[in-house]
């Protein structure tokens, strides 16, 4: 088996410099005398790095596209990818890498850690080996376990855009509160077959989309909004998607200025969806007399939906589709790759 390590940087690939104490990243040499049992497995791993190598806080969908092309690029060549990223926007570029793909029919596993590399108590080492055998593993039909983009951490896997960052301390820093984990890790790594996606078709090529439209917003609802705190968002010059987080099972303030500023947004052109604050659980539009008014303005349902995959999925539709938005609202609407569940 052949798995190909991208490392693009955060903690996992930081050291702590003798002489100063502070933590930097590693370089290849230093990352790969850490963890020598990646190369002492069965499995045969090379690793590509990112250069230089980035906190995830400055990854942006320039740096999706860069991940999405050395899998593109390495694609036959290789049985597995496994993607190194610091674990604070993990959950973004896993969500987004899972929609720029069609057919995909091999593993991507992203992992990070929550310690460094290169200190003894260190969780790198265990999310990396583990990640590795996951991406390499495959039936006695030729078949891999987890054709999937995937999120590995702390003895869960996961589908990548079900994730969310949820603790910036303990090891176990995701979650996929609306879809349990396809495989968890202990002496044994026991896979949820039934759970676990089949989205692409081998038989067909691989397809890389890469065109992303970053003009989209984040409206996280409170109570005691403004107008013209709404009004600045949704008449942001040039914006064409909005993430609108909403209360409950998807309600919003009664107000008759907010009904007419998200109807003439949606008039104007703009795609809203409603996508709820709470972790667990769906938007159900229209189930209380509270979000009656957002079917009414057009905005759409994100059924259970993350934040992180709904803001990459708009903005990979709205860049693919720039002219159609009919489009981008019926893909909207609709799973591509198991990111919601809407029955
Ligand atoms: N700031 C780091 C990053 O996301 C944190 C981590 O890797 O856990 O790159």
């Amino acid at each position: 088996m052949k798995v190909l390590v991208i490392l693009t940087g955060g903690t996992i690939s930081m050291v702590r410099n003798a002489q100063t104490g502070a933590l930097q990243p590693a370089d290849l040499h230093t990352f790969k005398a850490f963890v020598p049992e990646m190369f002492a497995s069965e499995t045969q791993v090379n690793m590509i790095p990112f250069d230089p190598l980035l906190d995830s806080s400055d990854l942006n969908p320039d740096s999706w596209r860069q991940m999405a092309q050395i899998v593109y690029d390495h694609y036959e060549q290789y049985d597995g990818f496994v993607i190194l990223h610091g674990t604070d926007t993990m959950s973004y570029s896993a969500s987004a890498l899972s929609f720029m793909f069609d057919n995909l029919s091999k593993p991507i596993v992203f992992t990070g850690s929550q310690l460094p590399i290169g200190m003894l108590r260190s969780d790198a080492k265990e999310n990396l080996l583990t990640s590795i055998e996951i991406a390499a593993a495959y039936d006695q039909e030729g078949k891999p376990f987890v054709p999937e983009v995937c999120l590995y951490m702390d003895g869960s896997l996961y589908r990548g855009n079900r994730t969310t960052k949820r603790n910036a301390e303990h090891f176990s820093a995701f979650n996929s509160y609306n879809y349990p984990a396809l495989a968890r890790a202990g002496v044994h790594i026991t896979y949820n077959k039934a759970l676990i996606g089949n989205y692409g078709n081998a038989c067909h090529p691989l397809k890389l989309k890469t065109n992303f439209d970053t003009r989209v917003a984040i409206l996280k609802l409170f109570p005691g909004i403004t107008e013209p705190v709404v009004a600045s968002i949704l008449d942001s010059p040039g914006l064409r998607g909005v993430v609108l987080e909403t209360f409950g099972a998807g309600n919003a303030p009664s107000h008759e200025w907010l009904y007419r500023r998200l109807y003439n947004a949606v008039e104007k052109g703009l795609v809203i969806v409603n996508k709820t604050q709470c972790n667990t659980g769906s938007v159900a539009m229209g189930h209380y007399a509270v979000s009656m008014n957002l079917l009414k303005a057009g905005v759409l349902s994100g059924y259970d939906i993350t934040t992180e995959a709904l803001l990459t999925k708009m903005m990979l539709l709205l860049g693919e589709f720039p002219n159609d938005n009919k489009k981008v609202k019926e893909l909207l609407l609709m799973p591509l790759c198991g990111e919601f569940t809407n029955e």
